[in-house]
């Protein structure tokens, strides 16, 4: 997996955000996962699964669904260096993506019934999510592009039971 275009949109000279090393692939379970809050000109949560040594990357605009069937606008984005994870800090105006990144949630994740990076191809991510916050199953499907354009747009789709509501969910915007 290569950090090329993360790298390329970012001056490491300007913004504190990780250079982006890259590390080799976790061969065993459990990966992890991280949601930042990032109040960017948009305000958006940044979905980020580890996979292959990178996290791969949704920016989600409206959060997450809890509500079965419930889903949500996920926008794909440049693979991120494992240690954006633990990121928090403000990137300055002028940089790519300015405003502050909190973290909001962390965790583990399993794809249910299947390998990660299969799964991520085929455009369909079963996932079981175990984090402080986010608990139970979601699905990360990817909308047929129309012709011509990129495969990022996706959707978050509550699967199964809705989750317990939870204090600071990410579609609360007074969190
Ligand atoms: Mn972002």
């Amino acid at each position: 997996m290569s950090l090329e275009q993360y790298k390329a949109k970012r001056d490491f000279s300007q913004t504190k955000e990780p250079a982006g090393k890259t590390v080799s692939a976790k061969k065993v379970a459990p990966l992890s996962f991280v949601v930042q809050k990032h109040a960017a000109s948009h305000l958006h949560y940044d979905f980020r699964l580890e996979m292959e040594g990178v996290l791969k990357s949704w920016a989600v605009p409206k959060g997450f669904p809890y509500i079965k069937g419930d889903r949500r606008l996920a926008m794909q984005v440049e693979d991120h260096p494992i240690d954006y994870g633990g990121f928090e800090g403000t990137i300055p105006p002028g940089n790519y993506g300015a405003g502050t990144v909190m973290l909001w949630d962390f965790g583990t994740y399993e794809v249910v019934g299947g390998d990660p990076l299969r799964a991520l191809e085929k455009g369909k991510v079963p996932l079981e999510l175990q984090g402080k916050k986010l608990k139970g199953r979601w699905t990360l499907v990817r909308m047929k592009p129309k012709d011509g354009e990129a495969k990022v747009a996706w959707l978050m789709i509550k699967s199964e039971i809705d989750s317990k509501p939870i204090s600071g969910r990410a579609d609360d915007r007074s969190a």
